[in-house]
């Protein structure tokens, strides 16, 4: 087994993917079939309708 570790394979947690709206890797938001971070998913959720994320 070869001890190399890809640099940016992370099954979940922060980093494991970027927000598909700014590009953003932090705490992503998955609801929804959404990939966004907090801040793209209050100003997405408006637009589909959610009021309030909490
Ligand atoms: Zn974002």
């Amino acid at each position: 087994m070869a001890k190399q570790k890809p640099k940016k394979v992370r099954k979940y947690g922060k980093g494991s993917r970027p927000c598909i709206r700014c590009g953003s890797y932090g705490p992503i938001i998955r609801r929804y079939n959404l990939y966004l971070c907090r801040h793209c998913f209050r100003e997405v959720a408006k637009k589909l309708g959610f009021k309030k994320y909490e």
